[in-house]
């Protein structure tokens, strides 16, 4: 407790007149000894209950009014008559408040210095109400957060406006520390408890109770016990708890008798030449108040914005609680303040709607850590909607590193999310099948496209299933179509149970679908899509009387120069043979991976037009004919077409890259090519060892070359990269092997090598 508190309380009672030498400030004022008669009368009119907080009643004339401020203020009760000009109820309101402040430290035998001082500062503590737009001042009902903001920067204006004019340092301090927090948590103001010098403790409870019991344009007066007790509920926060009670207690006292010494104070003790000491110019007034602009443009900034702010200091207990913070939540910042934060305060929850528990506290660890954050929670918002927010965690650092609390940012990303529904449910409009809820054909071009250069690139195997129900039309014939729709969603399920891990299933069109099976080779794939045919065909389907159908299934493995369209093509040739072939039925197409990668030769200067620009001579262990009907599926696949034919030279037109379009990039343009192929076979009869004829050898021997059709500098590059992966593309297609040496011989030298083993041992 402050020592002064305990000074005896009446030792002004007795004071003797100090100025007896007292000059009234102006010529028409009346002798002092009938004013304080005629001051008394008056004051003694106030309503019941008496004086404190109740000055709205105190009725003094104009002049008389005049007289009291001029005698307490000196030369600066023009400040005072400035503030009445402007709005008359404030300058009032200061009156009451310095009387009061005066009685209490009256009671409180507070020495005569600091007396002077809490009455001077308590006349002039709303002076900067000057800067206070009349609209804003007289306005009668509450004000906006716009117009709240610009009312509390009146302290900053009455500040300014005293340093330039006061030269007690007393006063200014009172006037500056008036709205300082007991605990030190006024933004802009750290001092607390005891640091905030007395007279500022006082005044601000006697101007908060003052504020409290008048009334207002905006709201009438509130009774005295009810004022108290909000007194005393701010007591140890906002207001000092022991001048709380020490306040409450001069209403116990006979107020009307100290109210009285007031005006008999100032009227006939002081001194006004004492008075006008506290006033003159101030050379320190110069110095801009940068601290204070500061911090109210800080604390504009806080209470303006639209994210939520809420600063905790190191126990996690609330200090901040902005407008935004109270919208977005629909809890008062009043009712949590100095409340521990929580993560059940709000309902917390993860971005994936799990409850975040109190001890998991992201807060709590922030603070406890250093570290910062930024994530993605679920909040209890008004109303108890749920709200999607973006929170930004900034511990707040003392210069010694330790941790002093957190600003807590939270803006509202509901619109946010509901935008990225928004978006994900057209994503899945845009890529879903809506009967079979599998992906549709254009989401699967897209998928097939990465899922090959994935594979192509790591040389896995991965294969392609193509399959379609047989005789489909029937169904829907004999059957309706809804019929038809339960067959397409039950083959749909069958397909989409047996992914595994990585595969993808699709609607193709109609009753056609498509399977990509990841790191899976042909054989796999092929026992798959016979286990698939099979459970398929053994299906009986309710719609169709029990009556079951059948699918046929194409497959194929990713092989060495493919594309993804040359994969789909040659799964879409394999189900279209299956079909030829009878229906219900599993066929495989393609030589898979296994296709050695060799080394092909390159031009050794830059090619022109019509120039090779790759070439290799190919042995495939087929006849002609079969190597030929492997050349129909290269061809089909690749949409080639047959140039030129003459003997056994066959010349290919191949287009490779995307279809050509305007204003495409480079390596978005398709390349032309002019594949050049020249057949021959070789029969030969591979002999034993003991010379006998054993075994007839047959191979196809073809010489490839590729020209560009139409060549560019600057795509030179990319045509030779295409002109070799078409040639790897054929060698998988013809299952063929570059000859070691000469073709004849090296063939059966390699043949003899191969079989040498085998009939060493016959
Ligand atoms: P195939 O064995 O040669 O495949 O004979 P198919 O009758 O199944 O072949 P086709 O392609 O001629 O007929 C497919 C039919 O599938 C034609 C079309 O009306 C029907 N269809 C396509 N989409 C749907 C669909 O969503 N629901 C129903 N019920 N029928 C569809
Ligand atoms: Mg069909
Ligand atoms: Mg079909």
């Amino acid at each position: 407790m402050d020592p002064s508190l305990s000074a005896s309380p009446t030792s002004e009672v007795q004071e003797a007149p100090r100025n007896d030498l007292h000059q009234p400030p102006s010529s028409d004022v009346v002798a002092p000894e009938e004013r304080v008669a005629e001051l008394t009368d008056l004051l003694a009119d106030l309503d019941d209950p008496p004086h404190f907080g109740r000055g709205s009643s105190l009725k003094l004339s104009t002049t008389q009014e005049n007289n009291l401020i001029q005698v307490r203020l000196g030369i600066a009760s023009s400040l005072y008559a400035a503030l009445k000009w402007k709005h008359e109820p404030t300058a009032r309101h200061c009156l009451r408040v310095a009387l009061n402040c005066s009685v209490w430290a009256h009671r409180l035998g507070l020495p005569q210095e600091r007396r002077d001082e809490i009455e001077v500062a308590a006349l002039l503590h709303d002076i900067g109400k000057i800067g206070v737009p009349d609209q804003i001042l007289a306005k009668p009902c509450p004000l906006s957060r716009q117009e709240t903001a610009v009312m509390d920067g009146h302290w900053l204006m009455g500040l300014e406006i005293l340093r330039g004019c006061c030269a007690s340092q007393g006063v200014q301090e009172i006037v500056m520390h008036a709205r300082a927090w007991f605990d030190g948590t006024k933004e802009g103001l750290s001092a607390a408890g005891e640091e905030i010098p007395l007279g500022a403790r006082m005044l601000s409870i006697v101007d908060a109770y003052d504020a409290m019991t008048t009334d207002h344009v905006y709201r009438p007066a509130r009774p005295r016990e009810r004022a108290l007790h909000e007194l005393f509920s701010y007591g140890g926060r906002q207001f000092d708890r022991t001048l709380v009670k020490s306040f409450s207690e001069l209403h116990e006292c006979d107020e009307r008798k100290l109210i009285e010494l007031v005006p008999r104070r100032w009227l006939q003790i002081l001194d006004p030449s004492a008075a006008n000491a506290a006033w003159g110019l101030n050379s320190r007034a110069a110095a801009p108040p940068q601290l204070f602009a500061e911090s109210l443009f800080q604390q504009r900034l806080i209470e303006n914005m639209d994210d939520a702010v809420i600063f905790v200091d190191a126990a996690l207990r609330i200090l901040r609680w902005n407008p935004a913070a109270e919208r977005l939540t629909g809890v008062s910042g009043e009712s949590v303040y100095h409340r521990l934060w929580l993560p059940s305060l709000l309902r917390v929850r993860d971005e994936h709607g799990c409850v975040i528990r109190d001890e998991q506290c992201p807060v709590a660890y922030s603070i406890r850590t250093g570290t910062p954050w930024m994530r993605r929670l679920n909040v209890r918002g008004r109303e108890g909607r749920v709200l999607a927010i973006d929170a930004h965690a900034m511990p707040v650092h003392s210069e010694d590193g330790t941790v002093q609390g957190l600003a807590l940012v939270l803006h509202d990303a509901s619109q946010e999310t509901t935008l990225q529904e928004r978006c994900q449910n057209l994503h899945e409009m845009a890529t879903r099948d809506p009967l079979t809820q599998l992906a549709n054909r254009s989401e699967f071009d897209r998928l097939l496209d990465v899922f090959v250069t994935a594979h192509a690139e790591k040389k896995r195997p991965c294969s392609l299933i193509m399959s379609d129900i047989d005789f489909f039309k029937e169904v829907n014939d004999n059957f309706g179509h809804q019929a038809g729709d339960e067959v397409i969603r039950s083959f749909a399920a069958l397909l989409k149970g047996s992914c595994r891990a990585g595969d993808l299933v699709a609607r193709y069109g109609g009753e056609e679908f498509v399977m990509l099976c990841a790191d899976c080779d042909s054989g796999t794939v092929a026992r798959r899509a016979e286990q698939l045919r099979s459970a398929f065909g053994r299906t009986p389907h309710d719609e169709l009387s029990g009556k079951m159908v059948t699918a046929s299934f194409g497959v194929t493995e990713i092989q060495p120069g493919d594309t993804p369209d040359t994969m789909l093509r040659r799964a879409d040739r394999a189900l279209l043979t299956a079909k030829e072939e009878g229906r219900n039925k599993v066929v495989q197409l393609g030589s898979g991976n296994e296709t050695a990668d060799q080394p092909l030769k390159w031009p050794r200067r830059r090619p022109a037009a019509g120039d090779v620009l790759v070439e290799q001579r190919l042995a495939s262990g087929v006849p002609l004919s079969v190597s030929v009907e492997k050349l129909r599926g290269f061809i089909a696949d690749h949409h080639a077409h047959v140039a030129s034919l003459s003997g056994n030279r066959v010349a290919l037109a191949i287009t490779c890259g995307p279809p050509a379009r305007p204003f495409l990039h480079d390596a978005q343009r398709p390349s032309h090519f002019t594949m050049e192929l020249e057949y021959s076979e070789q029969r030969a009869w591979h002999e034993g060892p003991d010379g006998v004829r054993a075994h007839r050898f047959i191979r196809t021997l073809i010489k490839v070359a590729v020209r560009t059709a139409s060549a560019r500098d600057r795509r030179q590059k990319l045509a030779a990269e295409r002109a070799r992966q078409l040639l790897i593309s054929l060698r998988a297609y013809l299952m063929a092997i570059e000859p070691v040496d000469g073709p004849e011989t090296s063939v059966l030298e390699r043949a003899k090598h191969l079989f040498a083993p085998w009939w060493a041992k016959k």
